[in-house]
């Protein structure tokens, strides 16, 4: 019989894409399904995003829908409904899509991210078995499914809750902590997240990109809960080259010539940015801390921390916004990189030793795959719940303070970088982030747990019709 097909389809931004493209390459490598990866946008693709596509294996094929327009929604939307609308509005194109598929493939199941289930309407006219692919922690999943019900117990704002909140198999959360979606209920980006959390329950499955000795807690109580069955498939990384900037080459060149364990890379992900003050303060904190480090700088945005979520790219040349001096003065020390680093090479690199992140989930699976300990510095979405999680729980993680007026001052950040790079609080991150590197590496050998929850989707996959 011709082998199941499998749509998948990334609502926008990098991280998203980047683990369906990864989750895809194994349907097809180790399993032997094809695969369509189906594309909404609101325009042409980014580089990085075109360097990801292109090196796919041929045996998965990719589309982009046209484009929707948000010429509509106002400058000050939410970027949670810019992905969520970007995804509504490209429902017919996709349909369109499925017709060629269905027409031409053994279609039987439709992936998507949890921003995009508004799909599932398209799948279930063509009879095709809707799941999603979790790209984020299990802790953000248990909070996503369990969402409706604290919409109804609660009123007022999460944040101002006396008392943590409880979500089943997780560590008591802060309001404040709970992800940036839920942190304004009046806000439309919240109608949007509470609608998808209620259409999470909707698909046959949930695809979570984490394992057991991460999360325990969570996944032990949402596998109890089995509906919908979640299987912990991870960590799903990058297997590919992740460069797709002019500078790549320079970034591993510049390694090579490093001590062993001495490089701190720094890097808030595909869309972080940080204010001008900010900026400055990190610059001169890493100047101060005299230690070495390769930073990935994008121009400074005041109002907004994803203000490159779409493009990953700085539109303006980030380089103006250093402090005075800072380059001529770091010259020896660190090496400063615009808007893209190739992220995998970089934390595989024998001499990288720690790395200062916004806790994208992709970015913490990374670091987790290679050993890499971390300064945890959350900026938008989930990141706060995953901060809390691995430097309280985890503890492979040091979080530096904000001052009262919310900026992380240079003496600070100097503090935790000295901390993570040269002293024994640092060494002992190291020695528990190994431990988890060598239980990453279990879970997905031949018989580890992660391999066989996603042979168990497959095979309910080649059962259907
Ligand atoms: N990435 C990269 N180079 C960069 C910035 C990001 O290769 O300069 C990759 C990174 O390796 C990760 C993804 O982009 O796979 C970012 O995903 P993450 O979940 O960490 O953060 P997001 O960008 O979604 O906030």
């Amino acid at each position: 019989m011709e082998a199941p097909h499998i749509a998948i389809v990334p609502s926008p931004g990098m991280g998203h894409l980047i683990p369906l493209v990864e989750f895809a390459k194994r349907l097809v490598l180790h399993h032997n399904l094809s695969v369509t990866l189906i594309i909404p946008t609101d325009g042409s693709p980014s580089k990085p995003q075109q360097v990801i596509l292109h090196s796919l294996p041929k045996t998965i094929t990719s589309v982009f829908l046209p484009p929707v327009s948000f010429d509509d929604l106002s400058d000050d939307v939410k970027i949670e409904t810019r992905i969520f609308t970007t995804v509504t509005r490209s429902l017919s194109y996709l349909r369109d899509s499925f017709k060629v598929l269905a027409a031409t493939t053994r279609l039987v199941a439709l992936v998507v991210d949890p921003f995009g289930t508004d799909a599932f309407d398209v799948a279930k006219e063509f009879k095709v078995s809707p799941y999603i692919f979790f790209p984020a922690t299990a802790t953000a999943l248990s909070l996503c499914l369990h969402l409706p019900k604290l919409d109804e117990a609660v009123s007022g704002e999460y944040r101002d809750l006396p008392e943590p909140v409880k979500i089943p198999g997780c560590v008591p959360i802060h309001g404040r902590d709970l992800a940036d979606a839920v942190q304004d209920r009046k806000n439309e980006a919240y109608r949007w997240v509470l609608h998808h959390s209620k259409r999470h329950h909707l698909a046959e499955g949930i695809m979570v990109n984490s394992f057991m000795d991460l999360e325990a807690g969570p996944i032990k109580a949402l596998k109890e809960a089995g509906k919908p069955p979640v299987y912990p498939v991870g960590p799903l990384i990058q297997t590919g080259s992740t460069g797709g900037a002019d500078g790549s080459d320079q970034c591993l060149k510049w390694l090579d010539s490093q001590p062993r364990g001495s490089v701190l890379f720094v890097s808030f992900g595909s869309g972080g940015t940080l204010s001008h003050e900010q900026l400055d303060e990190l610059a001169l904190g890493l100047e101060m801390s005299e230690q070495r480090f390769l930073w990935v700088v994008r121009s400074p945005h005041e109002k907004a921390a994803n203000a490159t979520y779409f493009s990953a790219e700085s539109i303006e040349d980030p380089f103006d916004f250093l402090p005075k001096g800072f380059l001529e003065r770091t010259k020896g020390l660190g090496l400063v990189v615009p808007s893209w680093a190739p992220q995998i090479q970089v934390l595989s690199h024998s001499s990288t030793g720690g790395f200062l992140t916004h806790c994208g989930w992709n970015s913490i699976l990374e670091s987790v795959v290679h050993g890499v300990p971390l300064i945890a510095w959350p900026l938008y979405a989930e990141q706060k719940m995953t901060a809390v999680m691995l430097t309280e729980e985890l503890k492979v993680a040091l979080r530096p303070n904000a001052s009262e007026n919310g900026l992380v001052g240079q003496e600070e950040i100097a503090k935790v970088v000295k901390g993570l790079m040269e002293e024994e609080k640092g060494k002992r991150l190291q020695n528990r982030m190994r431990d988890l590197k060598d239980a990453s590496d279990e879970v997905l050998s031949e018989n580890g747990s992660s391999t066989k929850s996603l042979s168990e989707v497959v095979q309910k996959w080649k059962n259907l019709n």
